[in-house]
């Protein structure tokens, strides 16, 4: 009776234990169309493109300790309105909706996710491409959950070096630091082994943009298969606070860009080996910790055009019932995962805002994921907004004045009502 007691006890110490392991697992899914579709580099009317190039994918980390589970989904599109993101969440199993982050690469060569349309409403965008992208993406989280084993964290911010990125505005104003969150695997035949190595960083992946008239991942494809060639695991770019215009420098001596598949591969292929720099000397933190919280915050949408975007958008008409879009709804999420603490931004900030969220936020190991759980163009002080010509294009492409100090605000007090990541 004792032994059996004991045995007992020793029965559940044990899972408890297993409760409260860290675990991950990562899958993806390849979504390259079968057919050419319509590429969108931002508002206004697609471009039809004539070939492929790369493939586009969606790639899904989880992560669990005890009742947490996170998913951290990107996908290779110019962004990902949570209109969309809310079908494959409503497929996922065992991850509550507010805990899966949906990122969008903002490559500008993949189809239209937003269904812009023209005056007269049509759209080019092709509804049954989306479908089969919503139930890929559903289908790659719920793999990677199936995935899930015992693991370690390294996590790093530090600058990545090199002729990766430069604002195209004012060619210094933009932020080097590269965030990297790799989870190994702890036991069983991989052990050792990275299971997942997320990337973080600034930049627009529009090296081919819509002008080459190619569906490609742009840079992240590269990127991509460098960093799984060289350590294995899967690959996740998670963008940043690039606005207004942190963007791949391509720039060459004689005044001209490279804008083709090689200067993809470069630009890839050294963020890959950054990234993998970065993290190379950075000791494993066994059973890390993990933290998430979300919430709802809300912007006034004063600009017309992006009024007409929603109201219009044959994607959104569940949305646009009942909704004059004077204002919206958006989720902002805060993680810590072992040192490391994440915001989310829900479009394009531009830098000196990713600076300061940064430097306000309770880590030494900030991290920005941009254009995550919905992109609304691009998010700029009330300072900046309608200021400098130059950012004509950049506010009119907002949601207006005042977005970026309500993102600011919302934000920071997110992260001052959190629990600071392990120091
Ligand atoms: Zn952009």
């Amino acid at each position: 009776m004792k032994s059996c007691l004991l045995l007992l006890s020793f029965f559940f110490i044990s899972l408890t234990l297993s409760a409260q392991t860290l675990k991950a697992g990562a899958a993806m899914r390849d979504i390259t169309p079968d057919h050419l579709i319509p590429i969108s580099g931002g508002m206004g009317t697609p471009e039809i493109p004539t070939g492929i190039k790369g493939k586009l994918t969606v790639r899904a980390f989880v992560l669990e300790k005890g009742a947490v589970r996170i998913a951290i989904v990107s996908v290779d599109n110019i962004g990902w309105p949570a209109f969309l993101g809310d079908r494959s969440r409503k497929l996922i199993k065992g991850i509550a909706p507010e805990n899966i982050l949906i990122g969008a690469t903002h490559a500008h060569s993949c189809p239209d996710a937003y269904g812009f349309s023209d005056e007269k409403g049509n759209t080019a965008a092709d509804l049954k491409y989306l479908d089969w992208c919503i139930r890929q993406m559903a289908d790659a989280v719920n793999e990677a959950i199936s995935r899930l084993e015992p693991a370690s964290i390294r996590t790093a911010v530090a600058e990545a070096k090199g002729k990766i990125a430069y604002n195209y505005y004012a060619p210094k104003l933009y932020d080097p630091r590269m965030g990297v969150i790799q989870a190994i695997a702890v036991s069983g035949k991989n052990a050792g082994k990275p299971i997942a190595t997320l990337i973080n960083y600034a930049t627009h992946p529009e090296i081919l943009g819509t002008g080459r008239k190619l569906i490609s991942p742009d840079l992240c494809g590269p990127l991509y298969d460098r960093v799984e060639s060289k350590i294995g695991g899967m690959a996740i770019f998670m963008n940043s606070a690039q606005g207004g215009m942190v963007t791949a420098d391509t720039r060459l001596e004689n005044g001209k860009e490279a804008n083709d598949w090689e200067e993809c591969i470069r630009i890839g292929n050294l963020m890959a080996d950054e990234a993998l720099r970065i993290i190379e000397p950075v000791k494993a933190e066994e059973n890390a910790s993990i933290y998430c919280t979300s919430r709802i915050i809300k912007f006034p949408i004063d600009s017309e055009k992006m009024r007409f975007v929603f109201k219009h958008s044959p994607l959104a008409a569940d949305l646009a019932k009942d909704n004059d879009f004077s204002s919206i709804n958006t989720r902002i999420n805060l993680l810590n995962i072992g040192k490391a603490q994440i915001l989310t931004i829900p479009g394009e900030a531009l830098p000196n805002i990713g600076f300061y969220v940064k430097r306000k936020m309770n880590t030494e190991q900030p991290m920005l994921f941009g254009l995550t759980n919905d992109a609304f163009g691009y998010m700029l002080t009330k300072e900046d907004f309608n200021g400098f010509e130059r950012y004509s294009y950049v506010s009119r492409t907002s949601l207006g004045e005042m977005t970026g100090s309500i993102y600011e605000e919302e934000a920071l007090k997110l992260a001052k009502e959190s629990p600071a990541p392990v120091k």
